[in-house]
């Protein structure tokens, strides 16, 4: 399979050649999974010439309230990171939709080995890559119950972007993939679904869009939020509750959404199809979706960045 790499890469304070962005193999997040980060996307606007960052703003606050968790010493301010990412969009010339990965993780430690996090200096990296479809946004989803739980708020904390909490992320979607399913959702501890395995969950009922509570584990998601408030200047219902499992099997439509899945309609759950094949909510939700992202609502401009003058 040819990758196609892109040529600078930020690390620590300067932007360097990809092929010189290297981290010692002591580097304590690459053992215990000590670091935190966020994902971006940035959409191409051909007709405008532009490139548009989604809610950069959102993103790097979240990352700032991620660094906090495992005291990560986060350098940059959200201005500085914002800029940095205009900066590594422009230096790679990417003229094309893009996701972008920022990372702030413990470095090596005077101890090496240890757990003790107060002691070891942070480090910081950013690249973007060129991406598509993370999963198929025409409606075929088939997606099963996990029999994984996601991991209580306290055990690791759900609202941080924390790269040791994501192998529970991994296992979800191993088994999902070999079970012949798209992706998984999550149950918290006490059986509330939660979200998928790296995105949020909307169930559609009676025309009512649905999600789960803050408090059932999830990620506090910007594209979720974003949709809530889609869906409230749309005139289409919402409610924050908490949903149990059974209600998956009777929701009308069901989708995934988050920066890195977009918004991805579900058809099938445990093999059961949902209710309306036809998706109506899904759908007008997926096409202002795009539409916002891309720049081409003015009344959500504000949540884009561009990058090219
Ligand atoms: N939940 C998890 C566990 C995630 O990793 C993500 C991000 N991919 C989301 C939800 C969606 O969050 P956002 O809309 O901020 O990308």
């Amino acid at each position: 399979m040819e990758i196609s790499l892109p040529k600078f890469c930020f690390l620590e304070d300067k932007f360097v050649p990809w092929e010189d962005a290297k981290v010692p193999v002591s580097t304590h997040a690459l053992h215990y999974g000590t670091a935190v980060f966020a994902g971006l996307r940035g959409y191409w606007n051909g007709k405008q010439n532009q490139l548009y960052v989604f809610r950069p703003r959102d993103h790097f606050e979240r990352l700032h309230d991620s660094v906090r968790f495992l005291l990560i010493d986060l350098k940059f301010s959200v201005d500085e990171l914002i800029n940095i990412t205009k900066e590594l969009i422009k230096k790679n010339e990417f003229k094309c939709d893009v996701y972008i990965r920022p990372l702030a993780f413990k470095a090596t430690g005077p101890k090496i080995v240890g757990m003790d996090i107060t002691k070891i200096p942070s480090s910081f990296l950013m690249f973007a890559l060129e991406f598509g479809e993370y999963l198929p946004l025409g409606g075929g989803l088939s997606v099963c119950t996990s029999t994984w739980r996601r991991i209580p708020d306290v055990g690791i904390p759900a609202r941080g972007k924390i790269s040791g909490a994501y192998v529970n992320s991994c296992l979800a979607k191993a088994e999902a993939t070999l079970s012949g399913f798209g992706d998984a959702i999550f149950l918290t501890e006490d059986g509330h679904v939660s979200e998928g395995s790296a995105m949020n969950l909307f169930i559609v009922r009676k025309g009512t869009l649905i999600t789960p509570p803050v408090y059932d584990d999830i990620l506090e998601g910007i594209v979720r939020r974003s949709l809530l408030q889609v869906a409230a200047d749309l005139g289409i219902p919402t409610e924050v509750r908490p949903i149990q499992r059974s209600e998956l099997y009777v929701s009308d439509e069901l989708f995934f959404c988050g920066t890195g899945v977009q918004l991805a309609p579900i058809a099938k759950v445990d093999n059961r199809p949902i209710k309306d094949a036809t998706m109506p909510v899904t759908k007008k939700m997926q096409e202002e979706f795009f539409a916002i992202v891309r720049g081409e609502r003015e009344k959500y401009k504000h949540w884009l960045i561009p990058i090219y003058e």
